[in-house]
């Protein structure tokens, strides 16, 4: 199942990083795509991990569109465009319909990513669940 594969993902990308990855998939977004991402965020509770380094990717497939919302402690280490190019690459396998393969190499881009500022220790913590969240 496609979900099984995108979990997997999470778990691989999170043995690159002690930072947490979440991916929430809904079909519509009714307003603003940054403003209902930050909104999954809060609800998730992905502000409760103890190096603030959680990161959200939202999808809203029927609308094909998305966003990236990483933790204040990510955006005080890294720039505004620290995210550009996951964004980019989300960007071009969504274009295309293709959003498994988009999700997972977006997951993949995030871990490598967030290992330059949150690089894997052995004793990380599973801090954030890496299933998949959805909602109609
Ligand atoms: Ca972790
Ligand atoms: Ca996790």
């Amino acid at each position: 199942m496609q979900e099984t594969t995108l979990v997997r993902a999470i778990q691989q990308a999170e043995k690159l990083t002690s930072g947490e990855i979440r991916i929430h998939l809904e079909n519509r977004c009714k307003k603003s795509v940054t403003d209902r991402a930050t909104e999954v965020f809060y609800n998730l509770k992905m502000d409760n991990t103890k190096t603030a380094n959680g990161v959200l990717i939202y999808l809203a497939v029927k609308d094909r569109q998305f966003a990236i919302i990483g933790d204040s402690g990510i955006n005080e280490k890294a720039g505004p465009d620290f995210w550009d190019a996951t964004k980019q690459r989300l960007e071009h396998h969504f274009k295309n319909g293709h959003f498994i393969e988009g999700l997972k190499a977006g997951v993949y881009e995030a871990g490598k990513l967030l290992s330059t500022h949150y690089p894997y220790s052995i004793d990380d913590l599973d801090e954030l669940s890496n299933q998949i969240s959805t909602q109609e």
